[in-house]
């Protein structure tokens, strides 16, 4: 049944509209989003739609043909943080920052569906605001840009749900086009599109979801974030953004935790992987971002400790087997790779990650190639 139907057998009318947004896959430029740095994600043909109607009474009426059950009915006025609605907390907390900001939203129906894998590091999280922002905003006419959209839904997440994420996944959703990267400066979130269609230069992207559930890197993230701000601290910088490439050796000397030490070199050597993404990209290279996409990899590895045994073996295999280079994306701690390779030669390395998971006694990875897809639109 498509949402649009089911908005009609759960709620008795046709909805007034349905919109898309989708799950994102970051290309490079990890934990480098809260340091006010570039990152440059992707948008996967994976997505959330929602059919939406407005209400005048206060009322909203939330449900998810995933997660299925009673519709859960709450009151515009009465939401505040924090949430203990559990999936509903995300487009219920899109309408509490909405409010916050002066929006005057008087109540919807909505009923979503969403193709977006989740926790596996691909922002079903962020498709789920996005989508629910974008149909508010055009309901409601409230005139408010896609990156404004965006600075909603991460408050909606940071401050309503209670996940501390950076703007990345939210700018991902609702701003990236087709056949293009999105280069997003984290810091005034000015953006450019990128051409990047694997498709039309004979390689492929795949994404690998280990079927790791990232959950528990929780509490690491926070501290990897901590982190981060001690070195900016120590550094006389308000954030590591600051800091120049040339400038880290020296940078680097003048800090005395090891720990920190390793955080800073992780955050200022991605902000200028994503530089160099970008011009070898500007310039067509696909092919060489590999060997950068497996140097950003190892520093997630090694400096910001963040992989898993999953996450690593996706990325030896990978390169061993011939792909052009890998990497982990996303938070961290299980979720998803990426693997780029030769479009001649990924049903082998698809093949050989499954083996290789299957000899160490992991469960089967999910293994899809992601071609780069529009973001939030409205349907009908
Ligand atoms: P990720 O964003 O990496 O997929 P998160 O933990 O940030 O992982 O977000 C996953 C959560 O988002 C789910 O636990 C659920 O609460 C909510 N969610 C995602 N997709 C849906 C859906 N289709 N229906 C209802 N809730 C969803
Ligand atoms: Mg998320």
């Amino acid at each position: 049944m498509d949402v649009r139907e089911g908005f009609t057998r759960l709620y008795g009318t046709t909805p007034e509209g349905v919109w898309a947004a989708p799950g994102r896959v970051n290309l490079i430029g990890e934990y480098t989003d809260f340091n006010e740095g570039f990152v440059m994600p992707f948008a996967l043909p994976h997505q959330a739609l929602a059919a939406v109607s407005r209400r005048t009474d206060g009322v909203l009426r939330l449900h998810s043909a995933d997660i299925g059950g009673p519709v859960v009915e709450l009151r515009v006025e009465d939401l505040a943080p924090p949430a203990d609605t559990g999936w509903a907390a995300y487009p219920a907390g899109v309408v509490w920052a909405l409010r916050e900001a002066g929006h005057p939203v008087t109540g919807a129906d909505l009923h979503l569906s969403s193709t977006v894998p989740t926790g596996a590091g691909l922002s079903s999280s962020a498709a789920l605001e996005v989508v629910t922002a974008l149909a508010l905003n055009d309901l409601y006419g409230l005139g408010l840009t896609r990156p404004g959209l965006a600075r909603l839904a991460q408050r909606a997440e940071n401050d309503f749900v209670g996940v501390p994420c950076g703007v990345m996944d939210q700018m991902a959703s609702a701003c990236a086009t087709e056949g293009h990267a999105l280069h997003l400066d984290c810091r005034d979130l000015s953006l450019r599109q990128i051409p990047f269609d694997p498709g039309a230069q004979g390689v492929k992207l795949l994404v690998v979801d280990t079927r790791v559930k990232h959950a528990l890197g929780d509490g690491a993230y926070a501290e990897r974030r901590a982190g981060c701000e001690e070195g900016a601290r120590q550094l006389g910088v308000t954030h590591l953004r600051d800091l120049a490439h040339e400038d880290l050796p020296a940078a680097l000397g003048r800090l005395t935790s090891e720990r920190v030490r390793r955080y800073v070199r992780h955050v200022v050597s991605d902000d200028h992987r994503v530089e160099r993404v970008a011009a070898l990209l500007d310039a067509g290279d696909v092919r060489a971002v590999g060997p950068l996409l497996t140097e950003g990899h190892l520093s997630l590895r090694d400096d910001l400790r963040i992989s898993c045994p999953e996450l690593d073996l996706v990325v030896d295999t990978a390169n061993a087997r011939g792909a052009l280079g890998a990497r982990m994306t996303g938070g961290g701690f299980g979720g998803s790779a990426i693997v780029l390779a030769k479009a001649a030669h990924a049903d082998t390395l698809t093949e050989d990650l499954e083996k290789a998971f299957a000899a160490a006694g992991f469960p089967a990875p999910r293994v899809f190639p992601a071609h780069p897809s529009r973001g939030a639109h409205r349907v009908s």
